[in-house]
């Protein structure tokens, strides 16, 4: 984290070193925080960085701030801009990832959600490909199961939820793969570790719906979104499962950090033909376009620091 010189940290930018907070911060005890990460884009030719539709990432993190019961003097607009005004400190003259975090920042033992000091940080850190093998990924279907909504709500990116998505990708990775499918409590195919999924079948794309305990992504947003406008594609929001995942005719997954990650091994099946399907080949080059500002129909998407 040497890279990062400052941060925003209770109400203003700081050194980075002196954004500490103590070991008996309710957040760090509890899990009582909540992230969000977005993606900047840096623009060699133009020689800027574009932050890829940071508001709707905001508007998700500040809905996880009110599951969470904190009041945050916040909107996705001011904290747009403070992130702005962080990475223009910063001047990474690279891609980067900025990750914000609310917290109950208060010490003390007692665990609740309410009278309790709310804070946000904002750090961020030059960043590249995040998948080690994302053209194709090897992944298992995890024995643990996904949170449900009634246990820590999924669609929000509550700090202690990630203690599920650790022991899914730590036990993945020492079996020997990239990563792993997570079903949820009724055995339907949810995510990955942070990715949402998407399958290919008879030309239609496929994925699991908002209400099936998944994180409601902005790349799944986008994804659906391009699928339809742009390449004329069917897209259809249901249960999908193993089995079906398995015998699909593509899967990638996709987030923030992985952008758009094929899966052509599941559990040492092949998907597919085992190598990356025409329809997440074209995806992944129209959202690559997409989040680096070649494409002027959804420049809305990309904000200027
Ligand atoms: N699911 C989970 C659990 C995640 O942490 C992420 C990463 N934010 C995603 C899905 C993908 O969401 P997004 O496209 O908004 O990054």
């Amino acid at each position: 984290m040497s890279d990062s010189k400052f941060a925003y940290f209770e109400g203003k930018i700081v050194p980075f070193g002196d954004a500490k907070i103590s070991i008996a911060a309710h957040g760090l005890n509890y899990g009582t925080a909540a992230f969000a990460g977005i993606r900047g884009y840096w623009n060699d030719d133009l020689k800027k960085l574009f932050l890829f539709r940071p508001k709707d990432h905001y508007k998700r993190f500040l809905s996880a701030a009110k599951i969470l019961a904190m009041e945050l003097p916040h909107t996705p607009d001011t904290l747009t801009a403070l992130t702005i005004e962080l990475l223009q400190k910063e001047n990474f003259g690279t891609d980067v990832y900025v990750r914000p975090l609310c917290y109950k920042a208060d010490p003390g033992i007692g665990v609740r959600l309410h009278d309790l000091r709310d804070e946000v940080s904002i750090f961020a850190i030059p960043f590249g490909h995040y998948g080690k093998n994302e053209d194709s990924a090897h992944v298992t279907i995890s024995s643990w199961r996904r949170i449900d909504d009634n246990v820590i709500p999924a669609r929000g990116k509550i700090s202690g939820a990630y203690a599920n998505s650790a022991l899914i990708k730590t036990d993945a990775i020492r079996a020997g793969f990239d990563e792993a499918l997570v079903l949820d409590q009724n055995g339907h195919v949810s995510e990955g570790t942070a990715m949402n999924v998407f399958i290919v079948r008879d030309g239609e794309l496929i994925t699991p719906p908002v209400y099936e305990n998944i994180l409601e992504g902005i790349t799944r947003k986008t994804i659906i979104e391009l699928a339809r406008e742009e390449l004329g594609i069917k897209v259809t929001e249901r249960s999908v499962d193993r089995t079906e995942a398995m015998l699909s005719d593509e899967l990638f997954l996709t987030g923030t950090a992985a952008q758009v990650e094929t899966v052509t091994r599941i559990d040492y099946r092949i998907v597919g033909t085992g190598a990356m399907g025409p329809i997440t080949a074209k995806l992944k080059h129209l959202f690559n376009e997409v989040v680096h500002g070649r494409v002027p129909k959804y420049s809305h998407w990309n904000i200027e620091v």
